[in-house]
């Protein structure tokens, strides 16, 4: 037979072709970010196939993400140009995992459709276990008992296996616990999520025969971002290769960024270790990202110690800086990211974009902003435009434009580039990459409110989260009484003790008589239809509803029988006329929403969700803000929501960082680099540097998600579950490399003045300043501002500022730091402390980063 054609190994440099065509054996690809890994672990799938080695369904690939595994389908039926009959051994860890299971189910005392309880279910069933035993919840809460666990099974350790080192965990009683809760696990036919693999790992350690049937089976084991499996996974691919050790893993030890879930960055160093005799090949070359944006990364990275280290570099054009920018607050953020976007997709720059440390990029950006007037329309070439500028006398009002014009005369002259540096690009060609999915809100709001579609990719968005849906359902009823499938949603949300029975009764009855289900409701309850404790509350939301549509609306205060109007069935009209609301609109939202029960609701919900489901609704109403009324809210949301509904298209993708990891965007946002949230607080707490390294390992994986442009910004408050916080810049934007960086002016902290130039040292000490606003330094700041006749941040808001930290601590009192150890405090100035540590002599330090000393 005719060897088949190979056309996927044209696209492939060397390194990678050598790791496609070794098909037999162990092979490491061990490589950087944007080297193509992925693509040449596609690519050696697809030779399998074509080679013959081995069918579709012989093939066991892991990819971290289902999205990845779509994707990684997709594309080697592309590159096999043919469809394939399914790989069905291709996806997550946990998705093969469940598919094993369910086949080998009894084997652990399971039965084949045993069901796959969620965080939820997994913490319910553990606070029952723990109120039988008698245990303090409070001091020993399920949730610490819940990741004691969780951590267990990520180690592959089963009751029995959990070494005696542990035994002290949850008050002595972890162990047990954990024990009585597998038992009951069995007992429901349920398993958690760590079990899959937990149990599977299990069956393949006690069952030989079926481990070999399946190491025969999987003829070709593949793994992508190895760097982030945890040793359950990796026992379990183990298990799997060491028969035929044809296995090929591929990772990136700086993109290890999920050791708080369990994976071990060790399991990919110690591969040759495991593997004798394995592959390794290295790729240096960068395909994806421009020089700035690769060497940005790699400056951010270079903090980490103990790396491998790797080289990598990138024959792309140079391309753009990566641009750092400072925000008054978050949603000064948002709107700066969504103009950015807005512009970026027009191709056209907007004046909020302008950079200002570079006059080139100004004399750029003034032409694409000329770009818009009527009379240069049609205009292509810059020449053609210099023409057209010097023939528009009314265009050369000011010194600036007529500079202007020089410069471009002059660099026209030197045959220098004037087009402009804007680029476009497509909505999803860009991602707003976030640290925590409590910043998504702002630009969900923002992007809502400007009509931008967008998808949150790994969560529901935000109007279509449980919480903000019934929230909705109650104004829609307040708003259009005969919303009938909104009043469906919230009759009994939250429980009114109205069962199916009683809600059929209210429809037969709106039915019999012809209206809608409030109506019918009343009428039930006024016949005595319904009974009992429903009765009394059905009666109270019924009445509610009435309230507040009047509180919407205005009391009526004059009927009017219309005698004139002859309307179907001749029957008299009413005219009726509203006073003015005596509560704006969004007051009324809340006072909905208080009223009803439902913020009471979710406040006695003890899961760990509920606390973000009423930080929610804050916003929900917040959001309300910009509009008018209820109605025209509502009408908004359904339009965009409707708008929605064709799936694909074109869309602005906001996700974590983690949940960024392989993908790649023309254009990257990567807002919110405040210390504090990135890096997060509980890893600058930590004694050490392993948390802050994984987080410096996460700047990196959202740096190098970008190929043309990366935006880097922070705020200098932001809300946070409701609280307002003050925030420094992040530490890793001091690690940026200059040179690599463009400083954009902060529009919100010089009130929108774009007027001067700020080097970046100094942007990041005022922005530092912003802090702490009401110390002298700040108010320089505002009368600078003033000077310039700039106008003051937009909003004045009370904002708290963490005054416990500011006042907590007294002058000579001893006092902690994790880095200079003990000391006493010798000045106050603000959050700013001066200490004079007895071993690290005197220094002046932020006093979130000391503890009183107890002794
Ligand atoms: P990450 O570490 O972020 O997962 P990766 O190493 O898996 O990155 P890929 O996603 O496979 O990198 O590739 C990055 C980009 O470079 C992709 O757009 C890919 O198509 C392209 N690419 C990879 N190899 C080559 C090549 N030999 N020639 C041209 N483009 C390539
Ligand atoms: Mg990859």
């Amino acid at each position: 037979m005719a060897a088949r054609p190979q056309p996927y190994l044209d696209g492939l440099n060397s390194a990678q072709r050598a790791a496609v065509e070794q098909m037999d054996g162990p092979v490491l690809m061990l490589a950087g970010a944007g080297t193509g890994k992925t693509k040449a672990l596609t690519a050696r799938i697809v030779h399998l196939m074509n080679t013959g080695r081995a069918r579709p369904n012989e093939i066991l690939a892991v990819t971290f993400t289902n999205k990845a595994a779509r994707e990684m389908k997709n594309r080697v039926g592309g590159m096999l140009g043919q469809s394939i009959e399914g790989m069905p051994w291709l996806g997550t860890f946990h998705a093969i995992c469940v598919k094993l299971l369910r086949r080998h189910a009894e084997l652990v005392g399971l039965k084949s459709n045993f069901t796959i309880l969620d965080t939820d279910d997994q913490l319910r069933l553990l606070k029952q276990l723990i109120r039988a035993e008698e245990i303090d919840d409070k001091r020993w809460p399920a949730r610490m008992l819940s990741g004691i666990i969780d951590g267990w099974k990520n180690r592959a350790l089963t009751p029995e296996k959990v070494p005696s080192a542990d035994a002290g965990l949850y008050n002595n009683r972890g162990t047990e616990i954990y024990a009585q809760y597998q038992a009951r696990l069995k007992e429901l036919n349920a398993c958690d999520f760590g079990d899959l693999l937990l149990h599977m790992v299990t069956i393949f350690q006690t069952h030989e025969d079926l481990l070999k049937q399946y190491q025969r089976w999987f003829k070709f084991i593949l793994v992508d971002e190895y760097q982030d499996t945890n040793v359950a996974q990796y026992l379990w691919l183990r298990l799997l290769a060491s028969g035929h050790k044809n296995i090929c893993c591929v990772g990136d030890d700086d993109q290890s960024i999920y050791g708080w879930r369990g994976a071990e960055v060790g399991n990919i160093l110690r591969f040759e270790t495991d593997f004798p005799g394995a592959h390794v090949v290295r790729l240096e070359q960068n395909y994806r990202s421009t020089p700035h944006i690769l060497a940005a990364a790699s400056g951010v990275i270079a903090g980490n110690e103990g790396r491998l280290g790797k080289t990598l570099w990138t024959a792309a054009r140079k391309g753009e800086q990566v641009r750092l920018i400072g925000h008054w607050d978050g949603e000064e953020e948002a709107r700066w990211i969504s103009d950015d976007i807005e512009a970026h997709q027009s191709g056209r720059s907007a004046l909020a974009t302008r950079r200002e440390n570079s006059r080139t990029e100004q004399v750029k950006d003034e032409i694409s902003r000329l770009g818009e007037l009527e009379a240069l329309r049609g205009v292509n070439s810059i020449g053609e435009l210099l023409g057209r500028l010097k023939e528009y006398e009314s265009f050369l009002v000011d010194d600036s434009r007529r500079d202007l014009l020089w410069e471009l005369t002059t660099r026209q002259e030197e045959g220098l580039s004037l087009e402009p540096a804007f680029q476009k690009f497509g909505l999803s060609e860009m991602a707003i990459l976030v640290r925590a999915s409590h910043q998504m809100r702002a630009f969900e709001d923002r992007f809502l409110t400007i009509g931008l579609p967008y998808r949150v990719i790994g969560g529901p968005r935000f109007y279509e989260r449980l919480e903000i849906r019934d929230a909705m359902a109650y104004f829609r009823v307040v708003t259009s009484p005969d919303d009938d499938l909104a009043f469906e949603r919230i009759v009994n949300t939250p429980k009114r003790g109205l069962g199916d029975k009683a809600q059929q009764n209210i429809q037969k009855t709106a039915r019999e008589n012809g209206v809608n289900l409030v109506e019918g409701a009343r009428i039930l309850l006024a016949n005595g239809g319904i009974g009992g404790k429903g009765a009394a509350q059905l009666r109270l939301l019924i009445d509610g509803i009435e309230r507040w549509g009047e509180m919407a609306r205005g009391p009526r205060i004059r009927t009017e029988i219309d005698d004139n109007s002859v309307i179907d069935d001749g029957a008299p009209t009413a005219r009726y006329e509203y006073g003015p609301p005596e509560i704006s609109h969004v007051e009324l939202a809340q006072v909905i929403l208080d009223e009803s029960g439902y913020t009471g609701f979710w406040q006695n919900d003890k899961t760990p969700e509920a606390p973000g489901r009423l930080e929610n609704l804050k916003e929900l109403v917040k959001a309300l803000e910009q509009f008018e009324n209820l109605q025209g809210f509502l009408e908004h949301v359904s339009l965009i929501m409707d708008n929605e509904q064709d799936g694909e298209g074109e869309k602005v993708s906001i996700m974590t960082l983690h949940a960024a990891k392989g993908l790649e965007f023309p254009a990257v946002f990567l807002p919110g680099w405040d210390d504090g949230l990135f890096p997060s607080q509980r890893s600058m707490d930590e004694s050490g540097i392993k948390g802050l390294e994984e987080e410096r390992r996460l700047a990196y994986v959202g740096i190098t998600r970008a190929e043309e442009i990366c935006t880097i910004s922070f705020a200098a408050n932001r809300r946070v579950f409701g609280q307002w916080q003050s925030a420094m810049p992040s530490r890793f934007i001091d690690e940026l490399p200059e040179e690599h960086v463009d400083v954009l002016t902060p529009p919100g902290l010089y009130g929108g003045g774009y007027g001067a130039a700020m080097p970046k040292s100094d942007l990041h000490e005022k922005a530092a300043e912003a802090n702490v606003y009401n110390s002298p330094g700040w108010r320089r700041l505002q009368s600078r501002s003033n000077d310039r006749g700039m106008s003051q941040p937009k909003e004045t808001r009370n904002v708290t500022i963490d005054m416990a930290a500011v006042s907590s601590f007294t002058m000579g009192e001893r006092v902690f730091h994790q880095k200079f150890g003990y000391g006493a405090v010798i000045g106050i100035e603000g959050d700013k402390l001066e200490v004079e540590f007895e071993k690290a002599g005197i220094k002046k330090v932020v006093s979130r980063f000391l503890t009183g000393s107890d002794d």
